[in-house]
């Protein structure tokens, strides 16, 4: 059997004066049909970035709400890794595509994970993002619903590569995209269905932490707390350009030399190019003592990137690509300034000049942390509009509504009027 993620247990009773009653008495009357109904959430990892920081809220509140669910993990090994990488950045746009060899080694590692997995215990079989997603090969008689997830920036994808996976990609009941435009262009696709990721106001890594308590946490990095600090939280990867975040930076010091840069990010054990980032981000920062680049390996867990969030003058997530960016959530849901890549699911998230920065450029970046510096009055009022921006469209609790609208769609139940973006 692929391995289970314990996730404990939470309860939805404890989100619902946090978003709107209504939203709560839709869930409970639609999950009322669902009572029992068996559910498989699988996925690459536990462990670093957006997938596995949804899963940890989603799975226990969908258990909550009744539903038997469960989050499985596949197994691989680095030779895996290497290819689904090369997939992720393929389908993000990058021109490369696989070998023969690599295609072999997607196909072997996804039939050994379908051998171990039972797919028939379930009512409804989720697959998160690329890697899993051709175990379906393995099942041609399905009693299950199967659905197909897709967390990544998906605008310009290398075609090649899209080729490859549509095969599988076809065999679902329905695929679900943040964004229209991230849905594929081809024949025969399952149903589409659009809908945004959210994040958990009750995590350790959302919930509110004094400014105190922030400071005192982020000395122990050895940042100097009395002095402003820039911050980006996210993996290692060329898609969030560390580097162009550097760049911006040193605009920024030319004006504000008391600046300071933390570069946070993670490691995902399924992201073996992250060392590499991370080395030549580091290479990149060279001797300045005022730029940070740390990660897990710093200690860096959830209520520390919540303390880096809370305590810098403005959150910088400077994507290229990205498919919707929880960072750029977590910063607004915290009310910070927020200066991101006008870049895929940010979109959605930052109307410029309104919650928030969209910049295109390492000196669009720089001049919006100046503004942000310069004015910090102004850039909160930004930050609090995007904040309840993130209230109404991006809590857990709709994305479990919006669950609970398709799987009662599948069971040809009534969804009562509640609705879900179809494409
Ligand atoms: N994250 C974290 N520690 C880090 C870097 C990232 O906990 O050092 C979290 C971050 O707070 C966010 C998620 O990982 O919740 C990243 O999700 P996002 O959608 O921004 O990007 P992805 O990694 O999925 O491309």
């Amino acid at each position: 059997m692929l391995p289970l993620v314990n996730v404990g247990h939470k309860s939805l009773g404890d989100y619902a004066t946090l978003v709107s009653r209504g939203l709560m008495d839709e869930i409970r009357r639609l999950a009322e049909p669902l009572q029992g109904k068996r559910i498989v959430h699988v996925s690459a990892t536990a462990f670093g970035g957006g997938v596995a920081e949804i899963n940890y809220t989603l799975v226990p509140l969908m258990a909550d709400a009744g539903l038997e669910v469960e989050w499985r993990i596949i197994r691989g090994a680095e030779e895996f890794f290497n290819v689904t990488k090369a997939i992720h950045n393929a389908l993000q746009g990058d021109p490369r595509s696989l070998t023969p060899e690599e295609q072999e080694i997607f196909r072997r590692y996804n039939a050994e994970n379908a051998a171990e997995f039972a797919a028939d215990d379930y009512d409804y079989v989720i697959i998160h993002d690329p890697q899993p997603i051709a175990m379906i090969d393995a099942f041609p008689e399905r009693t299950a619903k199967w659905i197909w997830r897709g967390h990544i920036d998906f605008s310009t994808p290398n075609p090649d590569v899209m080729e490859f996976l549509l095969p599988s990609l076809r065999k679902y009941d329905d695929a679900i995209f943040h964004m229209r435009e991230y849905a594929p262009r081809a024949d025969d696709l399952p149903e589409i269905v659009i809908w945004p990721p959210a994040i958990d106001p009750l995590m350790p890594k959302n919930m509110a932490l004094s400014p105190q308590d922030a400071a005192y946490i982020l000395d122990q990095f050895g940042i100097d707390v009395d002095r402003p600090l820039l911050t980006q939280v996210s993996r290692f990867d060329p898609w969030k350009d560390p580097i162009g975040v550097i760049d911006a930076y040193r605009i920024v010091k030319q004006r504000f030399p008391e600046v300071q840069l933390a570069l946070v990010g993670s490691m995902a054990h399924d992201d073996p190019e992250g060392w590499d980032y991370y080395n030549r981000t580091l290479e990149y920062a060279g001797d300045d003592s005022d730029i940070y680049v740390l990660s897990n390996m710093n200690s860096v867990g959830a209520v520390e990137v919540n303390a880096f969030q809370v305590h810098s003058a403005a959150l910088i997530q400077k994507s290229i690509k990205e498919g919707f960016g929880l960072t750029v959530t977590e910063a607004l849901w915290k009310s910070k300034p927020i200066v991101a890549g006008r870049a895929g699911g940010i979109v959605a998230q930052v109307t410029d000049g309104v919650t928030g920065w969209l910049v295109n450029s390492a000196e669009e970046c720089a001049q919006a942390c100046i503004e942000v510096l310069r004015d910090p009055a102004a850039a909160r009022a930004r930050a609090l509009r995007g904040k309840e921006h993130v209230r109404r469209h991006f809590l857990t609790p709709r994305l479990l509504r919006d669950w609970l609208v398709l799987f009662n769609r599948l069971a040809g139940n009534d969804t009562g009027g509640s609705t879900i973006t179809v494409v």
